[in-house]
Order: C-alpha cells, then structure tokens, then sequence
C-alpha cells in the first residue's frame, strides 16, 4: 500500500519528481529565455490609448502602453513586466518603447503619458536617457506615471529626478492610486499634478458607499489642485456618474481602446 511504498521511498532515498511544478519551473525558464531574446532583437511596441474629456469627448492626450511583440502575437505587461522588473530588462523596454512613444506627440499632435516603473527610477542614466529621447519637444507635452510604490521609496533620487522634470514643465501622475498604501492623507505632500483612479473605483461607482469614496477622492484632489484622470471606464452609466462627480477626463475601453494607430478624428 501507499504508506509501505512512501517508507520505502525514504529508506531508498528516491525522490520523486512533481511533474506539475517541473513543468511550470520550465515554462517560466523559457519565459524568461524568450524576454532575453526579445530585449536583444527590440521586439517590443508601443500601444496607445487616448485620455478623453468626460463631456465633449475630446481625445486630451495619449497614454502609451508597452507591448512585447511575440509569435505573431502581442502580449501585455501582464505576462512579462514582472520579470522584466525583477531582472531590470525593464530599464531597456523602457528605452526602446520612450522612443517610439514620443514619436506619436507629433504623430497625433496630442500630448503623451507614459508608465515608469521604481525600478527605472532608480537607474543612475534615467534622467540622461529620458531627456535623450525626448529631445526639444516641449516638456508641456509629456506626462510621467508612476505608481504609489515608487513615490513611497521617498529617496532623494527620485525626489531628485520628479522635481527636475516638473521645473522643466512636464508633469507627474499617480497612476492607480487607491490601489496601494492609503496616502488620501498625504496627497498634498505628494510632488504630482494629476491623480488617476484606479478602476476598481470606477466599477463600485454603482453603489452608494462607491460613489461616496469617489465624492471624497474627488474633492480632496481638487483642493490640491490636482487634476483627476478616471481609469477603465467600460460602460455609459460609469461615465455619466463621473460627470456628476465632477470628474473631467477619463479612459477606458468604451471611450477607446489601446491600438497601434488611433481612429480618424
Ligand atoms: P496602467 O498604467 O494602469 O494602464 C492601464 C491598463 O488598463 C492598461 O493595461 C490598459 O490596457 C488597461 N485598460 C484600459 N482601459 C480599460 C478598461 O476599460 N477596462 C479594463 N479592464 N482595462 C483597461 P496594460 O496595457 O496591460 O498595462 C498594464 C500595466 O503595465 C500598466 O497599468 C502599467 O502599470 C504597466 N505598463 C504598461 N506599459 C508600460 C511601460 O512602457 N513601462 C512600464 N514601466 N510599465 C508599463
Ligand atoms: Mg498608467
Ligand atoms: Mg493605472
Ligand atoms: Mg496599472
């Protein structure tokens, strides 16, 4: 029976294989492999979503999302950020995709956001390859979002690096904020201009407790002086209540989804 064979296996020494986390320890090996790969021969683009104004629907800007083009697919950070973090190839997905998303200010004469990550914060060079790529575009233009983790790091070089970059004109975002730590509190203390909810606000803004939340947020941003941005607005009756909310720009995948070109305007 079981309890003998398991006995013996001890006294034997033989250790059996768990096939299903062999499995899985091989697929994130060649995950890993192929990134390598993609780093090496660029194959990474840029996709962009616009960021819409709640009542006239105007396209504001673009945010632009990285994508890892990959078996004739493309794949979202999702399946590949994490260990593009972990292993600091996001310092050079971020290069090659800062290139391509700032060609598209002139491209769609729209302003542009783009994500930056702790860990490219954190790069000695990225102030220099920033500015580099950017080159004289005006710096009105370009947003940078980072996340609550990156600002709650507090080092100097990033305090350093924020500061720099707002004197020249460009602006900070807080992207998904409500996410992470609860830093309501610390929202005037912070050194950004525009607040993005994060979406999980935005599907609550059915309920009463919901849309409070959002009342609060909403008020106490504009007291600061921060400009809201919504995230992942997918239906009608979410946008109608940002409105009354007094939120003015939003995205989300009824107001566009992220595409490679963007739709005649
Ligand atoms: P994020 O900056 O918060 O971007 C918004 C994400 O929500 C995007 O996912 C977008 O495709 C998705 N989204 C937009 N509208 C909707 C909607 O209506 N419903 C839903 N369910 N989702 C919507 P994506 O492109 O997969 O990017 C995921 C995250 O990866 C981004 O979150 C950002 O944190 C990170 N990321 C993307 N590109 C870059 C990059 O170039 N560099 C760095 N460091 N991070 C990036
Ligand atoms: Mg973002
Ligand atoms: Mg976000
Ligand atoms: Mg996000």
């Amino acid at each position: 029976d079981t309890a003998m064979l398991e006995a013996k296996r001890k006294k034997s020494g033989v250790v059996f294989f768990d096939h299903k986390l062999e499995s899985r320890v091989a697929a994130e090996a060649r995950l890993r492999r192929e990134i390598d790969i993609a780093v090496d021969q660029g194959d990474f683009c840029v996709h962009f979503q616009p960021i819409v104004d709640t009542t006239t629907l105007h396209v504001l800007g673009l945010e632009a999302l990285a994508r890892w083009e990959h078996d004739g697919k493309l794949r979202a950070p999702a399946d590949w950020i994490d260990y593009a973090e972990d292993s600091g190839l996001i310092v050079n997905i971020g290069n090659m995709t800062f290139r391509q998303a700032f060609d598209a200010t002139e491209r769609f004469e729209l302003p542009v956001a783009v994500n930056i990550s702790a860990r490219q914060l954190a790069e000695p060079s990225f102030l220099v390859d920033l500015t580099d790529a950017w080159g004289d575009r005006p710096w009105e233009r370009l947003t940078i979002e980072i996340t609550e983790s990156a600002l709650l790091h507090d080092s100097l070089q990033t305090a350093s690096i924020l500061a720099q970059l707002r004197e020249r004109g460009a602006r900070i975002a807080l992207d998904d904020f409500g996410t992470g730590y609860n830093s309501l509190a610390r929202l005037a203390s912070l050194p950004i201009d525009i607040l993005k909810i994060d979406q999980s606000f935005v599907r609550d803004i059915g309920s009463v407790a919901g849309r409070a939340v959002l009342q609060a947020i909403v008020t106490l941003a504009t007291a600061h002086g921060l400009e809201i941005v919504a995230e992942g607005v997918e239906r009608v009756d979410e946008l109608r209540a940002l409105v009354e909310l007094g939120v003015t720009q939003a995205q989300g995948n009824m107001l566009g989804r992220p595409a490679a070109h963007l739709p005649m305007r």
